[in-house]
């Protein structure tokens, strides 16, 4: 046999499953032949059987380092009912277990060994493991290894000196969230580089994908509820206080919507999330806190209130709609405050510029598929490294395509009341110029007198709003944070300005809410 069919029967065999999904086979397939892998799929795809197999498959002694306590029992557990032998050292067991298993690792029984990577890295535990010479290293939630992802963990970071330790061992990393520059900085940490990044596995066909600009949010929100009443859902909002407003809004207009958020008594917590994951027609509006675990299959849409935290997160976050592979939709309404909150939230973050700047251009790549002019699933799917996607037909892009029009006057007009009014006003005041608006401010900073005063007046504000929108989410007009949220030109818009480039925008209409089943109605 050779090591795949070998590959295939202990996933018949130990696992009971008939067939590798898409994507396993491949890794499987590296990580027995002795090559580096820096695997990225989505939660729920299957990692870990794309690491225990060839551990059990292959000679010698695997050690998966494991952030999670719990994770690592199930795990260790579950391989153990296979009939894997398989050994577990943490701080959440005691003493005497760890020192029998760690008899067992010594008496060389053993195939597969969980650590946590602050265990592995000690000067003891490596100096008993150069005699026992580990074939291979897989290291779960890889992501935390690099501080340019989401979640870096400092306890990590020790784990780049596995390479030069252990030069002859195979080394696999794993993760769910990992965009192109992290997952670089993952494989050059764990292996120099010297090895495959594969990708597979993150499109939810099922899960219809929309944004529309944010026009007046209950109106839109109760638009997309009623066309789906009966139906749970979660309602995700930027802030503690925003969901348990529109919790009690959704109240009151005859919508059991639970509010959910970390600031919350445990209790309260704990009760609604049972009473979400028992009832039918429940809205969970809730912050981020809301998600980690929710094992819900039939969660029939997230509703996106403010702009996600990131395109990772925007997918972690919908991906909880549609489990059970029937229809679901994802809806999200953004608009300029949306821009500005999520850019103070930055600046606050952190004191590292260079940390600012990779969040700022992350930012920026969630706002180019928030204004996409192509489907919204090709953009999200290479953003994740799938670049061989088709047009989906399931986005609001491809059902509805937008009009591009040459807007290069316009912006021009735009642009030129940024500047001449000195690049340090927001989007009020410059709507106010162009629609020539004789304002108590605009007169007592005498904005009436700038030649640009009035001349955008055959438009309404909102359609300036909207036209702004595009310009700051186009990377046009930036909005500058250490001057209170002032517009100015980037290097492009100066570019427009000059006459150098054209300036498109998508058509602007009413916007109104759209989706899946009012579109095929
Ligand atoms: P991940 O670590 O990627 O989040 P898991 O490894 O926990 O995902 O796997 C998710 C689920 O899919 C598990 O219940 C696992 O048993 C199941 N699974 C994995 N591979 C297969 C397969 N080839 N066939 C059927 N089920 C599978
Ligand atoms: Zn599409």
């Amino acid at each position: 046999m050779n090591h795949l069919q070998t590959a295939q029967s202990v996933l018949n065999e130990a696992f009971g499953f008939d067939s590798f999904r898409p994507g396993q086979e491949e890794i499987v397939d590296r990580l027995l032949a002795g090559r580096n892998v820096l695997a990225v799929m989505p939660t729920g795809a299957g990692k870990s059987l794309c690491y225990q197999i060839p551990a059990i498959v292959r000679d010698g002694l695997t050690i998966v380092v494991s952030p999670l306590v719990a994770l690592m029992n199930d795990q260790a557990a579950a391989l153990e009912a296979n009939g894997v032998a398989v050994a577990c050292i943490h701080s959440g067991k005691s003493r005497e277990n760890n020192v029998m298993d760690w008899r067992n690792v010594q008496g060389g029984d053993v195939k597969i060994l969980y650590l946590s990577p602050e265990r592995l890295m000690t000067e003891r535990m490596l100096t008993v493991l150069d005699a026992i010479k580990p074939g291979m290293f897989i290291v779960d939630e890889a992501h935390c290894i690099s501080k340019w992802g989401t979640g870096f963990r400092p306890d990590y970071a020790a784990l780049e000196h596995l390479k030069a330790r252990y030069p002859d061992a195979t080394i696999g990393g794993f993760t769910a969230t990992a965009d192109a520059t992290t997952r670089s900085d993952i494989a050059d940490k764990l292996f120099g580089g010297d090895g495959d990044t594969v990708v597979h596995g993150f499109d939810r066909p099922n899960i219809w994908l929309g944004v529309v600009p944010k026009t007046q949010w209950r109106n839109q929100l109760m638009e997309f509820l009623e066309t789906r009443r009966g139906q749970s859902g979660i309602v995700y909002c930027a802030s503690r206080r925003l969901t348990e407003e529109v919790a009690s809004f959704l109240s009151e207009n005859g919508i059991r919507g639970l509010p959910y958020h970390a600031g919350m008594s445990n209790e309260d917590r704990q009760q609604n999330q049972e009473l979400f994951m028992s009832d039918e027609a429940i809205v969970m509006v809730a912050t981020i806190a809301f998600g980690m675990g929710i094992d819900k299959s039939d969660i029939r849409f997230v509703f996106h209130l403010n702009l996600p935290g990131s395109m990772e997160a925007y997918y972690q976050e919908i991906g909880r709609a549609g489990r059970d592979g029937a229809p679901a939709d994802a809806f999200m309404i953004y608009g300029l405050d949306d821009i500005r909150t999520r850019r103070q939230f930055i600046e606050q973050d952190s004191s590292e510029e260079e940390y600012k700047r990779k969040e700022h251009k992350r930012l920026d790549t969630l706002l180019a598929y928030c204004e996409a002019t192509q489907c919204r699933r090709v953009l999200l799917l290479s953003y994740f490294g799938e670049e061989e996607a088709e047009a989906c037909g399931n986005c609001d892009v491809c059902q509805n395509p937008p009009t591009l029009i040459d807007g290069t006057t316009e912006a021009q007009m735009l642009l030129s009341a940024v500047v001449r009014s000195g690049e340090r006003f927001g989007a009020n005041h410059i709507i106010d110029i162009l629609t020539g608006s004789s304002t108590e401010r605009i007169i007592s900073l005498g904005h009436d007198k700038l030649p640009t005063f009035g001349v955008g007046n055959e438009h309404s504000k909102l359609f300036w709003r909207a036209f702004i929108r595009q310009a700051v989410a186009g990377g046009y007009l930036v909005i500058d944070i250490g001057r209170f949220g002032g517009l100015r030109l980037s290097r492009t818009g100066r570019l427009v300005l000059k006459g150098a480039q054209q300036f498109y925008y998508r058509e602007i209409s009413n916007p109104k809410t759209t989706s899946r089943s009012a579109r095929s109605e």
